[in-house]
C-alpha cells in the first residue's frame, strides 16, 4: 500500500535513527530511515522534503480552558500583554467607546508584571468605564474585578469571596458573575473556531477542555457540524453534574475522534495568585492560609459517584493543605488506579504528597508555563510564599523520580508548549528541572495517558493517528526560543502552516 503523504530528510528526535515517516489515510504508516520507507512512495504519494527540520508528535494540552482561549481572542478584552495597569485601563477605555454600551469584559490582568504593583480595583474601572457594566479577570482566574455597574449583578454578601470596596470577587462568586455574561452560541462557536485555529499554530492537535459545562459543549457539537473543530477536544464536565452523567449512561470515553467526554473537574482550591490555594502555613503577604473549598468528606463522596459513572476525576488542588485534603479523599472513596484520576497543577506537594500519589496511581498534571511566569527570583510566587516554598514549587523533577505519571499542559496562560518547555528544562530551581525528553513526553505521550489516549495518540508509531508538529529546528539542538512551529498535521491533515 502507498502512502498519502511521506515526509523525509527530517529529525525525529523521538524516534531513535528515523528520518522519515509515511502517513495513509490519516494514521502513521511507518516511521523509519528514507531508503526503508522509499517502497511507500507511490504515483499518487504527496513527497515532502523536510530540510533537516523536526518532527514530534502532536502535542497535548492536558489542562486548558478551549472556549476561553478562543473568548479571549473573539470576544474578551485581552489585558495579558499590558505592561501597566494605565494601560490595561486605555484598553478597557477604548473597548467600552468601541462596543457603544452592553457589558466589557475582559481577561488576563496580572499586577505582578506592572509597576503599579496593585491590583485592578473598583473604582480604577469605574473611572474607565463609568457608564457600562465592566469585569476583568486576573490571568489566573480566580479573581475577577468589577466596577460599580457590574458589582450590581452581584447577587453574594460581602465575606471572603465578595469585596465590594476593592470591587473584587473571588472562586464561586467570581464565576457566578462570568456565567451571566456568557456570550451566545454563534459567539462561541466563533470563538471555539478560533481557539483551534490558534491551537494548531502552536502545533496543539489535543486539549483537555476543563470547562465542559453544557453551554460549552452544545457549541463543541455545533462547531463540530460545522467543521471548524481542528482539535481534539477532551471534555471535563463540571463536578456538580456528575450525577445527571451518570443517569445518562455517559461513561469516560463517550463522542469520537474530535469530541470526546474523559471525567469530572473539581476544585479543593484556588490560586497564589489571589491568595486563594490552601496553604499548610500563612501566606508571606497577607495573613491567609487560603481557602479550601472541598472537605476530603464531600470530594470522597464526589469521587465514588464519578468512579461508579466510570469517569476520571480531576481535582485542581494547589497548595499543600488542598493536596493533603485530597490525598485523604482518595483514600477514603477506595480510588482504584486503574480509573488514572488526576490532581490539577499540583504546585505545593511534599515528598510525603508525592509517595502517596505514587501509591494511589494518580496522575501529575502541571503546567511548567506557570513556573516560567512567576517563580524565581523578584516573581509573584516568592512576593506570595517567601523564597524557600517558591523553590518548591512545580516539582517536576520529584514527581518523575516517585514514579508518578506526568502530564503537562497550559491552563491556558497562555498556551504552547515552546512558551512553556523552559519552566521544565531551564528553570530557576533543581527540583523543577527534567530532561527535555521527558518534559517532550509530558506534553505528547503523558498527556495521552492522562486522557486515556495513549493507544492513538502522543507518539510517532505505525497505527497512531498522524497528528504531528513540525518545528524549524530540532529542540535537543537549537536555542528553544528561537524554535518556530512550521506545520502541524491533524489525521495527515496540514492544518496550519507557516
Ligand atoms: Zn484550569
Amino acid at each position: 500500500m502507498y502512502a498519502d503523504i511521506l515526509l523525509r530528510n527530517g529529525a525525529f528526535p523521538t524516534v531513535p535513527g528515523a528520518d522519515a515517516l509515511a502517513i495513509r489515510c490519516g494514521a502513521i504508516q511507518a516511521v523509519g530511515s528514507s531508503p526503508e520507507l522509499k517502497h511507500l512512495i507511490g504515483p499518487h504519494t504527496r513527497v515532502l522534503d523536510l530540510g533537516g527540520k523536526a518532527v514530534l508528535p502532536g502535542f497535548i494540552d492536558a489542562h486548558t480552558h478551549f472556549v476561553r482561549v478562543g473568548l479571549e481572542r473573539t470576544f474578551y478584552v485581552d489585558l495579558s500583554g499590558a505592561t501597566s495597569l494605565d494601560e490595561a485601563l486605555e484598553r478597557l477605555r477604548r473597548a467600552a467607546r468601541e462596543r457603544g454600551g452592553g457589558w466589557v469584559v475582559a481577561r488576563g490582568w496580572d499586577e505582578s508584571r506592572w509597576p503599579e504593583g496593585r491590583a485592578l480595583e473598583r473604582r480604577d474601572l469605574d473611572r474607565a468605564v463609568p457608564r457600562q457594566p465592566c469585569c476583568a479577570v486576573r490571568v489566573d482566574g480566580h479573581i475577577v474585578a468589577c466596577n460599580t455597574l457590574a458589582l450590581a449583578r452581584c447577587p453574594q454578601p460581602d465575606g471572603d469571596l465578595v469585596d465590594r470596596d476593592l470591587g473584587h470577587l473571588r472562586e464561586e462568586a467570581a464565576w457566578g458573575l462570568l456565567d451571566t455574561v456568557l456570550p451566545d452560541r454563534t459567539a462561541l462557536v466563533e470563538a471555539i473556531a478560533a481557539a483551534s485555529r490558534y491551537a494548531a499554530s502552536l502545533g496543539i492537535t489535543a486539549a483537555a477542555e476543563m470547562s465542559g459545562k453544557p453551554e460549552y459543549l452544545r457549541a463543541y457539537l455545533h462547531a463540530l457540524e460545522e467543521g471548524v473543530l481542528k482539535t481534539r477536544v477532551f471534555l471535563y464536565i463540571p463536578a456538580e453534574l456528575v450525577g445527571e452523567a451518570e443517569r445518562l449512561g455517559l461513561r469516560r470515553g463517550f463522542g469520537g475522534g474530535l469530541l470526546r467526554i474523559v471525567g469530572v473537574k473539581a476544585f479543593a482550591d484556588g490560586s497564589i495568585g489571589a491568595h486563594t490555594a490552601a496553604l499548610s502555613a500563612p501566606y508571606r503577604d497577607r495573613d491567609t492560609t487560603g481557602t479550601l473549598l472541598l472537605r476530603a468528606e464531600e470530594l470522597a463522596r464526589m469521587w465514588r459517584s464519578a468512579s461508579h459513572a466510570e469517569l476520571q476525576l480531576a481535582v485542581h488542588a494547589i497548595g499543600d493543605w488542598a493536596i493533603g485534603e485530597v490525598l485523604r479523599a482518595a483514600r477514603l472513596a477506595g480510588i482504584s488506579r486503574y480509573d488514572r484520576h488526576r490532581i490539577e497543577h499540583l504546585e505545593l506537594p511534599s515528598e510525603g504528597h508525592l509517595r502517596e500519589m505514587a501509591e494511589l496511581g494518580l496522575i501529575a498534571s502541571m503546567q511548567p508555563n506557570f513556573v516560567v511566569n512567576w517563580s524565581g527570583p523578584g516573581k509573584l510566587y516568592q512576593e506570595r510564599l517567601g523564597p524557600e516554598r517558591d523553590a518548591r514549587i512545580g516539582p517536576h523533577a520529584l514527581v518523575l523520580r516517585h514514579g508518578i505519571p506526568l502530564a503537562f499542559g497550559s491552563d491556558g496562560m497562555p498556551p504552547g508548549p515552546l512558551y512553556g518547555l523552559p519552566g521544565a528544562v531551564s528553570p530557576p530551581h533543581d527540583a523543577q528541572r527534567i530532561p527535555l525528553e521527558e518534559a517532550l513526553k509530558a506534553y505528547t505521550s503523558g498527556a495521552a495517558y492522562a486522557l486515556f489516549a495513549e493507544g492513538e495518540l502522543g507518539e510517532l508509531s505505525p497505527g497512531k493517528r498522524a497528528d504531528l508538529v513540525v518545528l524549524s529546528a530540532d529542540p535537543r539542538e537549537g536555542n528553544l526560543g528561537d524554535i518556530r512551529v512550521e506545520m502541524t498535521l491533524l489525521d495527515g491533515e496540514v492544518i496550519f502552516q507557516r
